[in-house]
Protein backbone atom coordinates (compact mmCIF):
# COMPACT_ATOMS: atom_id res chain seq x y z
CA UNK A 1 0.00 0.00 0.00
CA UNK A 2 1.11 3.27 -0.41
CA UNK A 3 1.63 5.79 1.78
CA UNK A 4 -0.32 8.68 2.27
CA UNK A 5 0.36 11.44 4.69
CA UNK A 6 -1.45 15.09 4.89
CA UNK A 7 -0.56 18.39 5.67
CA UNK A 8 -3.09 20.03 7.65
CA UNK A 9 -3.14 23.25 8.66
CA UNK A 10 -6.13 25.68 9.60
CA UNK A 11 -6.03 29.16 7.83
CA UNK A 12 -5.91 31.08 10.87
CA UNK A 13 -2.97 33.19 9.88
CA UNK A 14 0.70 33.05 8.91
CA UNK A 15 2.44 29.64 8.82
CA UNK A 16 4.54 29.02 11.93
CA UNK A 17 7.70 27.46 11.99
CA UNK A 18 6.36 24.60 14.15
CA UNK A 19 3.87 24.66 11.12
CA UNK A 20 6.77 24.05 8.14
CA UNK A 21 8.11 21.61 10.61
CA UNK A 22 4.94 19.55 10.01
CA UNK A 23 4.43 20.12 6.62
CA UNK A 24 8.58 19.22 5.49
CA UNK A 25 8.62 15.77 8.15
CA UNK A 26 5.33 14.83 6.24
CA UNK A 27 6.73 15.45 2.81
CA UNK A 28 10.27 13.90 3.67
CA UNK A 29 8.17 10.53 4.79
CA UNK A 30 6.14 10.76 1.66
CA UNK A 31 9.17 11.03 -0.78
CA UNK A 32 11.36 8.54 1.43
CA UNK A 33 8.86 6.07 1.06
CA UNK A 34 7.75 6.71 -2.57
CA UNK A 35 3.69 7.92 -0.96
CA UNK A 36 1.66 10.76 -1.50
CA UNK A 37 1.81 13.81 0.20
CA UNK A 38 -1.51 15.86 0.37
CA UNK A 39 -2.24 19.32 1.60
CA UNK A 40 -6.22 19.96 3.19
CA UNK A 41 -7.28 23.30 4.34
CA UNK A 42 -9.26 22.64 8.43
CA UNK A 43 -11.28 25.70 8.22
CA UNK A 44 -14.46 24.50 10.23
CA UNK A 45 -13.88 27.10 12.58
CA UNK A 46 -14.76 29.73 11.09
CA UNK A 47 -14.33 32.66 13.45
CA UNK A 48 -10.80 32.01 13.59
CA UNK A 49 -10.00 31.93 9.30
CA UNK A 50 -7.93 34.41 8.38
CA UNK A 51 -8.84 35.67 4.58
CA UNK A 52 -5.77 35.27 2.11
CA UNK A 53 -4.35 32.63 4.54
CA UNK A 54 -4.50 29.18 2.19
CA UNK A 55 -2.82 31.52 -0.13
CA UNK A 56 0.08 32.32 2.24
CA UNK A 57 0.33 28.85 3.00
CA UNK A 58 0.55 27.64 -0.71
CA UNK A 59 3.01 29.86 -1.50
CA UNK A 60 5.49 29.33 1.69
CA UNK A 61 5.40 25.77 0.32
CA UNK A 62 6.41 26.11 -3.09
CA UNK A 63 8.80 28.54 -1.82
CA UNK A 64 10.17 26.15 0.41
CA UNK A 65 10.02 23.25 -2.06
CA UNK A 66 7.48 21.49 -0.33
CA UNK A 67 4.83 20.86 -3.46
CA UNK A 68 1.97 18.78 -2.18
CA UNK A 69 0.67 16.14 -4.46
CA UNK A 70 -3.01 16.82 -4.14
CA UNK A 71 -4.74 19.92 -2.63
CA UNK A 72 -7.43 22.48 -2.78
CA UNK A 73 -5.26 23.98 -5.72
CA UNK A 74 -4.72 20.90 -7.16
CA UNK A 75 -7.30 18.76 -7.00
CA UNK A 76 -6.76 14.64 -6.87
CA UNK A 77 -9.03 11.29 -6.15
CA UNK A 78 -10.04 12.34 -3.17
CA UNK A 79 -11.45 16.02 -3.80
CA UNK A 80 -12.57 18.25 -2.68
CA UNK A 81 -9.63 19.34 0.32
CA UNK A 82 -11.09 21.94 1.67
CA UNK A 83 -13.13 21.04 4.79
CA UNK A 84 -16.15 23.62 4.45
CA UNK A 85 -16.21 22.22 0.69
CA UNK A 86 -17.18 18.71 2.45
CA UNK A 87 -19.61 19.20 4.97
CA UNK A 88 -21.84 16.57 3.82
CA UNK A 89 -19.47 13.73 4.72
CA UNK A 90 -19.15 15.20 8.18
CA UNK A 91 -22.94 15.40 8.63
CA UNK A 92 -23.65 11.89 7.43
CA UNK A 93 -21.22 10.00 9.80
CA UNK A 94 -22.38 11.88 12.65
CA UNK A 95 -26.10 10.88 12.29
CA UNK A 96 -24.22 7.29 11.54
CA UNK A 97 -22.57 8.23 15.14
CA UNK A 98 -25.89 9.25 16.64
CA UNK A 99 -27.82 6.22 15.40
CA UNK A 100 -25.51 3.72 17.20
CA UNK A 101 -25.70 5.56 20.42
CA UNK A 102 -22.13 6.55 20.17
CA UNK A 103 -22.85 10.31 20.06
CA UNK A 104 -25.85 12.55 21.43
CA UNK A 105 -27.56 15.59 21.98
CA UNK A 106 -26.43 18.06 24.45
CA UNK A 107 -28.43 20.84 25.10
CA UNK A 108 -27.02 22.28 27.88
CA UNK A 109 -26.47 26.72 27.10
CA UNK A 110 -23.05 27.97 27.64
CA UNK A 111 -24.24 29.35 30.81
CA UNK A 112 -25.25 26.22 32.45
CA UNK A 113 -22.10 24.35 31.63
CA UNK A 114 -19.77 27.37 33.33
CA UNK A 115 -21.42 26.19 36.35
CA UNK A 116 -21.46 22.53 36.13
CA UNK A 117 -17.58 23.27 35.16
CA UNK A 118 -17.19 25.50 38.25
CA UNK A 119 -18.89 22.61 40.40
CA UNK A 120 -16.65 19.93 38.97
CA UNK A 121 -13.35 21.90 39.20
CA UNK A 122 -14.47 22.21 43.16
CA UNK A 123 -14.73 18.96 43.27
CA UNK A 124 -11.08 17.64 41.13
CA UNK A 125 -12.95 16.44 38.42
CA UNK A 126 -12.24 16.21 34.89
CA UNK A 127 -13.71 19.17 32.85
CA UNK A 128 -16.53 18.26 30.31
CA UNK A 129 -20.37 17.54 30.30
CA UNK A 130 -21.68 15.80 33.53
CA UNK A 131 -23.37 13.76 31.08
CA UNK A 132 -27.02 15.64 32.01
CA UNK A 133 -28.56 14.82 28.30
CA UNK A 134 -26.58 11.64 27.98
CA UNK A 135 -29.44 10.59 30.18
CA UNK A 136 -31.94 11.92 27.65
CA UNK A 137 -33.84 9.10 26.26
CA UNK A 138 -33.90 8.98 22.50
CA UNK A 139 -37.52 9.70 21.70
CA UNK A 140 -37.24 12.93 24.26
CA UNK A 141 -33.96 13.75 22.68
CA UNK A 142 -34.81 14.13 19.20
CA UNK A 143 -38.48 16.08 19.55
CA UNK A 144 -35.92 18.42 21.55
CA UNK A 145 -33.54 18.33 18.60
CA UNK A 146 -35.97 19.59 16.39
CA UNK A 147 -36.52 22.82 18.08
CA UNK A 148 -33.88 23.43 20.30
CA UNK A 149 -30.20 24.58 19.82
CA UNK A 150 -27.82 21.83 20.58
CA UNK A 151 -24.43 20.46 19.83
CA UNK A 152 -23.49 16.69 19.28
CA UNK A 153 -21.37 15.12 21.61
CA UNK A 154 -19.29 11.81 21.87
CA UNK A 155 -20.29 9.60 23.85
CA UNK A 156 -17.23 8.12 25.96
CA UNK A 157 -17.46 4.94 27.29
CA UNK A 158 -17.37 5.41 31.28
CA UNK A 159 -14.51 3.35 31.93
CA UNK A 160 -11.52 1.29 30.38
CA UNK A 161 -8.33 2.29 28.81
CA UNK A 162 -7.14 3.59 25.03
CA UNK A 163 -3.77 2.01 24.60
CA UNK A 164 -2.11 4.23 21.84
CA UNK A 165 0.95 3.20 19.89
CA UNK A 166 2.59 5.53 18.81
CA UNK A 167 5.72 6.32 16.42
CA UNK A 168 7.51 8.52 18.40
CA UNK A 169 6.12 8.01 22.32
CA UNK A 170 5.71 4.51 21.80
CA UNK A 171 2.97 2.87 23.94
CA UNK A 172 0.41 5.11 25.73
CA UNK A 173 -2.21 4.39 28.06
CA UNK A 174 -4.94 7.09 28.72
CA UNK A 175 -7.77 6.24 31.14
CA UNK A 176 -11.03 7.11 29.27
CA UNK A 177 -12.38 8.71 32.83
CA UNK A 178 -9.67 11.39 31.80
CA UNK A 179 -12.00 12.05 28.97
CA UNK A 180 -14.60 14.81 28.16
CA UNK A 181 -17.04 14.08 26.21
CA UNK A 182 -15.79 16.13 23.20
CA UNK A 183 -18.41 18.15 21.05
CA UNK A 184 -18.41 16.91 17.40
CA UNK A 185 -20.84 19.13 15.75
CA UNK A 186 -21.63 22.63 16.45
CA UNK A 187 -25.01 24.33 17.31
CA UNK A 188 -23.63 25.79 13.71
CA UNK A 189 -24.08 22.78 12.37
CA UNK A 190 -20.32 23.14 11.17
CA UNK A 191 -18.18 19.74 12.53
CA UNK A 192 -15.55 20.18 15.31
CA UNK A 193 -11.94 19.63 14.54
CA UNK A 194 -12.21 16.15 15.70
CA UNK A 195 -15.07 14.80 13.40
CA UNK A 196 -13.87 16.44 10.68
CA UNK A 197 -9.65 15.37 10.86
CA UNK A 198 -10.57 11.84 11.44
CA UNK A 199 -13.33 11.65 9.07
CA UNK A 200 -11.13 12.93 6.25
CA UNK A 201 -7.97 11.52 7.36
CA UNK A 202 -10.43 7.77 6.69
CA UNK A 203 -11.75 9.31 3.31
CA UNK A 204 -8.83 10.44 2.23
CA UNK A 205 -7.05 7.15 3.20
CA UNK A 206 -4.18 8.62 5.16
CA UNK A 207 -1.76 6.23 6.37
CA UNK A 208 0.08 7.58 8.61
CA UNK A 209 -0.39 11.25 10.78
CA UNK A 210 2.66 12.90 11.54
CA UNK A 211 1.57 16.10 13.31
CA UNK A 212 2.66 18.44 16.66
CA UNK A 213 2.72 16.67 19.76
CA UNK A 214 -0.08 19.10 21.06
CA UNK A 215 -2.53 16.82 19.18
CA UNK A 216 -1.24 13.76 21.47
CA UNK A 217 -4.35 14.59 24.27
CA UNK A 218 -6.79 14.26 21.35
CA UNK A 219 -5.85 10.66 20.26
CA UNK A 220 -8.17 8.64 22.45
CA UNK A 221 -10.64 11.00 21.14
CA UNK A 222 -9.80 10.17 17.64
CA UNK A 223 -9.55 6.30 18.18
CA UNK A 224 -12.88 5.98 19.92
CA UNK A 225 -14.19 7.58 16.70
CA UNK A 226 -12.07 5.26 14.55
CA UNK A 227 -13.23 2.23 16.38
CA UNK A 228 -17.31 3.73 16.68
CA UNK A 229 -17.60 4.25 12.64
CA UNK A 230 -15.63 0.54 12.31
CA UNK A 231 -12.37 2.08 10.78
CA UNK A 232 -8.75 1.01 10.87
CA UNK A 233 -7.22 4.26 12.11
CA UNK A 234 -4.02 5.21 10.73
CA UNK A 235 -0.40 5.01 12.15
CA UNK A 236 0.02 8.24 14.78
CA UNK A 237 3.76 10.31 14.89
CA UNK A 238 3.73 13.18 17.27
CA UNK A 239 6.40 15.55 16.81
CA UNK A 240 8.06 17.28 19.80
CA UNK A 241 7.59 20.93 20.73
CA UNK A 242 9.57 23.85 19.53
CA UNK A 243 10.91 26.15 22.21
CA UNK A 244 12.26 29.61 22.46
CA UNK A 245 15.35 30.05 24.17
CA UNK A 246 13.66 30.17 27.28
CA UNK A 247 12.65 26.95 27.02
CA UNK A 248 8.70 27.82 26.86
CA UNK A 249 7.02 27.34 23.22
CA UNK A 250 7.50 29.42 20.40
CA UNK A 251 4.43 31.01 20.33
CA UNK A 252 3.06 32.28 16.76
CA UNK A 253 3.32 35.74 17.99
CA UNK A 254 6.95 35.63 18.43
CA UNK A 255 8.65 36.96 15.38
CA UNK A 256 11.36 34.35 15.05
CA UNK A 257 8.39 31.80 14.99
CA UNK A 258 6.93 33.32 11.71
CA UNK A 259 7.94 31.58 8.58
CA UNK A 260 7.41 34.51 5.89
CA UNK A 261 9.35 37.24 8.47
CA UNK A 262 12.44 34.46 7.96
CA UNK A 263 11.81 34.69 4.06
CA UNK A 264 11.56 38.32 4.11
CA UNK A 265 14.58 38.63 6.24
CA UNK A 266 16.45 37.14 3.60
CA UNK A 267 17.03 33.56 4.80
CA UNK A 268 17.21 31.56 2.24
CA UNK A 269 14.35 28.80 2.01
CA UNK A 270 16.54 26.03 1.37
CA UNK A 271 18.62 26.95 4.74
CA UNK A 272 15.25 27.21 6.58
CA UNK A 273 13.91 23.88 5.14
CA UNK A 274 17.76 22.52 6.40
CA UNK A 275 17.33 24.26 9.75
CA UNK A 276 13.58 23.40 10.57
CA UNK A 277 14.17 19.65 9.87
CA UNK A 278 17.01 19.80 12.43
CA UNK A 279 14.48 20.47 15.25
CA UNK A 280 13.51 17.40 16.64
CA UNK A 281 15.57 15.27 14.15
CA UNK A 282 18.99 14.90 13.74
CA UNK A 283 21.70 12.56 11.41
CA UNK A 284 22.85 9.36 12.65
CA UNK A 285 26.56 11.20 11.88
CA UNK A 286 25.70 14.39 13.17
CA UNK A 287 25.53 16.31 9.76
CA UNK A 288 24.03 19.94 9.70
CA UNK A 289 23.98 21.10 6.39
CA UNK A 290 21.65 19.15 3.69
CA UNK A 291 20.19 20.04 0.49
CA UNK A 292 16.87 18.88 0.24
CA UNK A 293 17.73 15.34 -1.36
CA UNK A 294 20.26 14.57 1.45
CA UNK A 295 17.45 15.34 3.78
CA UNK A 296 15.67 13.10 2.13
CA UNK A 297 18.45 10.20 1.79
CA UNK A 298 19.08 11.31 5.36
CA UNK A 299 15.65 11.43 6.95
CA UNK A 300 13.82 8.37 9.33
CA UNK A 301 10.88 9.77 11.28
CA UNK A 302 11.73 6.52 13.59
CA UNK A 303 14.83 9.24 14.97
CA UNK A 304 12.47 12.07 15.71
CA UNK A 305 13.24 12.49 19.64
CA UNK A 306 10.68 13.31 22.41
CA UNK A 307 12.62 16.12 23.62
CA UNK A 308 11.43 19.85 22.85
CA UNK A 309 13.58 21.61 20.41
CA UNK A 310 14.79 25.02 20.75
CA UNK A 311 14.93 27.47 17.89
CA UNK A 312 17.92 29.10 17.56
CA UNK A 313 18.37 32.12 15.36
CA UNK A 314 21.96 32.38 15.14
CA UNK A 315 22.26 28.59 14.20
CA UNK A 316 19.59 29.63 11.51
CA UNK A 317 21.54 32.25 10.08
CA UNK A 318 24.56 30.67 10.27
CA UNK A 319 23.22 27.67 7.90
CA UNK A 320 21.64 30.59 5.94
CA UNK A 321 25.28 31.82 5.38
CA UNK A 322 26.15 28.12 4.28
CA UNK A 323 23.56 27.55 1.85
CA UNK A 324 24.35 31.01 0.39
CA UNK A 325 28.06 29.76 -0.22
CA UNK A 326 26.84 26.88 -2.18
CA UNK A 327 24.67 28.69 -4.43
CA UNK A 328 26.16 28.80 -8.43
CA UNK A 329 26.42 32.67 -9.05
CA UNK A 330 23.35 32.57 -11.22
CA UNK A 331 21.02 30.82 -8.05
CA UNK A 332 22.97 33.98 -5.94
CA UNK A 333 21.18 36.37 -8.77
CA UNK A 334 18.27 35.27 -8.62
CA UNK A 335 17.85 34.81 -4.74
CA UNK A 336 18.85 38.32 -4.40
CA UNK A 337 17.15 40.05 -7.09
CA UNK A 338 14.03 40.57 -4.81
CA UNK A 339 15.99 42.20 -1.93
CA UNK A 340 17.21 45.22 -4.49
CA UNK A 341 13.93 46.55 -4.83
CA UNK A 342 14.11 50.38 -5.99
CA UNK A 343 18.01 49.81 -6.12
CA UNK A 344 20.03 50.32 -9.49
CA UNK A 345 20.98 46.65 -8.72
CA UNK A 346 17.47 46.06 -9.90
CA UNK A 347 17.86 46.55 -13.56
CA UNK A 348 21.12 45.18 -14.22
CA UNK A 349 21.11 42.12 -16.22
CA UNK A 350 22.16 39.13 -14.17
CA UNK A 351 25.47 39.20 -15.71
CA UNK A 352 26.14 42.68 -14.71
CA UNK A 353 25.17 41.74 -11.33
CA UNK A 354 27.03 38.77 -10.61
CA UNK A 355 30.46 40.23 -10.19
CA UNK A 356 29.14 42.80 -7.06
CA UNK A 357 27.49 40.04 -5.80
CA UNK A 358 30.14 37.27 -5.21
CA UNK A 359 32.49 40.28 -4.12
CA UNK A 360 30.26 40.46 -0.91
CA UNK A 361 29.00 37.12 -0.81
CA UNK A 362 31.74 35.68 1.66
CA UNK A 363 30.18 36.29 5.45
CA UNK A 364 26.95 36.92 4.07
CA UNK A 365 24.08 35.73 6.53
CA UNK A 366 20.71 37.18 5.23
CA UNK A 367 19.86 38.35 1.91
CA UNK A 368 18.55 41.62 3.32
CA UNK A 369 22.24 42.49 4.09
CA UNK A 370 22.89 43.38 0.30
CA UNK A 371 21.42 46.65 -0.13
CA UNK A 372 23.97 48.17 2.39
CA UNK A 373 26.57 45.37 1.26
CA UNK A 374 26.44 46.41 -2.49
CA UNK A 375 26.17 50.30 -1.79
CA UNK A 376 29.59 50.60 -2.86
CA UNK A 377 28.80 49.58 -6.44
CA UNK A 378 26.30 52.37 -6.81
CA UNK A 379 27.02 55.16 -8.95
CA UNK A 380 25.20 57.35 -6.46
CA UNK A 381 28.27 58.32 -5.07
CA UNK A 382 28.57 57.17 -1.08
CA UNK A 383 28.88 59.66 1.59
CA UNK A 384 32.43 58.94 3.68
CA UNK A 385 31.46 57.52 7.06
CA UNK A 386 33.32 58.54 10.06
CA UNK A 387 36.76 56.02 9.47
CA UNK A 388 36.67 57.02 5.67
CA UNK A 389 36.34 60.41 6.43
CA UNK A 390 39.37 60.21 9.03
CA UNK A 391 41.65 58.54 6.00
CA UNK A 392 40.70 60.98 3.75
CA UNK A 393 41.79 63.59 5.93
CA UNK A 394 45.41 62.27 6.79
CA UNK A 395 48.77 62.64 5.55
CA UNK A 396 48.58 59.81 3.57
CA UNK A 397 45.76 60.67 1.87
CA UNK A 398 47.41 64.27 0.61
CA UNK A 399 50.41 62.36 -0.50
CA UNK A 400 49.13 59.28 -2.31
CA UNK A 401 46.00 60.18 -4.08
CA UNK A 402 47.05 63.66 -6.42
CA UNK A 403 49.74 61.40 -7.87
CA UNK A 404 46.92 58.44 -8.46
CA UNK A 405 44.75 60.73 -9.98
CA UNK A 406 47.47 61.90 -12.56
CA UNK A 407 48.65 58.66 -13.31
CA UNK A 408 44.66 57.64 -13.69
CA UNK A 409 44.11 60.76 -16.42
CA UNK A 410 46.69 59.56 -18.76
CA UNK A 411 44.91 56.36 -19.07
CA UNK A 412 41.06 57.45 -19.23
CA UNK A 413 40.33 54.08 -20.71
CA UNK A 414 41.81 51.34 -18.73
CA UNK A 415 40.15 48.51 -17.54
CA UNK A 416 40.54 47.78 -13.32
CA UNK A 417 43.54 45.69 -13.63
CA UNK A 418 45.45 48.56 -15.38
CA UNK A 419 44.18 50.90 -12.74
CA UNK A 420 45.36 49.42 -9.84
CA UNK A 421 48.94 48.59 -11.63
CA UNK A 422 49.06 52.32 -12.00
CA UNK A 423 48.40 52.60 -8.15
CA UNK A 424 51.17 50.18 -7.02
CA UNK A 425 53.35 52.11 -9.16
CA UNK A 426 52.75 55.47 -7.60
CA UNK A 427 53.59 53.25 -4.74
CA UNK A 428 56.72 52.15 -5.64
CA UNK A 429 57.79 55.85 -7.28
CA UNK A 430 56.86 57.67 -3.98
CA UNK A 431 57.72 54.81 -1.57
CA UNK A 432 54.58 55.23 0.16
CA UNK A 433 53.45 51.81 1.31
CA UNK A 434 50.35 49.72 2.28
CA UNK A 435 47.23 50.79 4.42
CA UNK A 436 48.87 54.83 3.76
CA UNK A 437 48.57 54.06 -0.02
CA UNK A 438 45.32 51.73 -0.30
CA UNK A 439 43.13 53.53 2.50
CA UNK A 440 43.02 56.74 1.25
CA UNK A 441 42.01 55.36 -2.52
CA UNK A 442 39.46 52.71 -1.38
CA UNK A 443 37.52 55.84 1.06
CA UNK A 444 37.71 58.06 -1.80
CA UNK A 445 36.40 56.08 -4.06
CA UNK A 446 33.90 54.11 -1.68
CA UNK A 447 33.63 55.90 1.07
CA UNK A 448 34.14 53.32 3.82
CA UNK A 449 37.56 51.46 4.72
CA UNK A 450 35.96 47.70 4.36
CA UNK A 451 34.21 46.18 2.00
CA UNK A 452 34.52 43.80 -0.97
CA UNK A 453 37.94 43.56 -3.51
CA UNK A 454 38.95 47.12 -4.86
CA UNK A 455 39.37 45.63 -8.06
CA UNK A 456 35.47 44.87 -8.74
CA UNK A 457 34.54 47.38 -7.77
CA UNK A 458 36.65 49.26 -10.23
CA UNK A 459 35.71 47.00 -13.08
CA UNK A 460 32.05 48.23 -11.89
CA UNK A 461 32.02 51.91 -11.71
CA UNK A 462 34.43 51.60 -15.05
CA UNK A 463 37.76 54.54 -15.09
CA UNK A 464 35.43 57.70 -15.42
CA UNK A 465 33.72 57.36 -12.73
CA UNK A 466 36.55 56.13 -10.01
CA UNK A 467 38.41 59.09 -11.60
CA UNK A 468 35.40 61.19 -11.22
CA UNK A 469 35.32 60.21 -7.29
CA UNK A 470 38.88 60.94 -6.77
CA UNK A 471 38.68 63.99 -8.49
CA UNK A 472 35.96 65.16 -6.01
CA UNK A 473 37.85 64.17 -3.05
CA UNK A 474 41.10 65.62 -3.36
CA UNK A 475 39.06 68.67 -4.25
CA UNK A 476 36.74 68.73 -1.29
CA UNK A 477 40.13 68.36 1.05
CA UNK A 478 41.36 71.69 -0.90
CA UNK A 479 38.10 73.76 0.08
N1 LIG B 1 -5.94 21.62 11.76
C1 LIG B 1 -5.02 21.12 12.72
C2 LIG B 1 -3.95 22.20 12.91
O1 LIG B 1 -4.20 23.31 12.67
C3 LIG B 1 -4.45 19.82 12.23
C4 LIG B 1 -3.97 18.89 13.29
C5 LIG B 1 -3.73 17.52 12.70
O2 LIG B 1 -2.79 17.41 11.92
O3 LIG B 1 -4.48 16.60 12.99
O4 LIG B 1 -2.85 21.99 13.30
Amino acid sequence: MTTRVRFAPSPTGDLHVGGLRTALYNVLFARKTGGRFILRIEDTDRERNVPGAVETIVRILEICGLDPDEGPHLGGDYAPYIQSERLEHYRRFAQQLLESGHAYPCFCTEEQLKIMREEQRSRGFVQGSDHLCRGLNDEQARERMLSERHVLRLSVPLDGDIVHNDLIWGDLTFPLTDIDDQVLVKSDGFPTYHLANVVDDHLMRISHVIRGEEWLPSVPKHLLLYRFLGWEPPQFAHLPLILNEKRQKLSKREGTGSVMAWLERGILPQALVNYVTLLGWHASDDRDFFAFADLVEAFDLTRVGKAGAVFDPVKLEWLSGEHIKSLTPEELAFHARPFLKGMEFEALLPERLQAPLEAVRQGLHRLDELPAKLLVFAHERPVPDEEARAWLASEAAAKALPPVLEAWRKMPQADAEALLGAVRDVGKATGIKGKDLWMPLRAALTGRVGGPELKVVLAHLGAEEVMNRLVTQIQGQGE
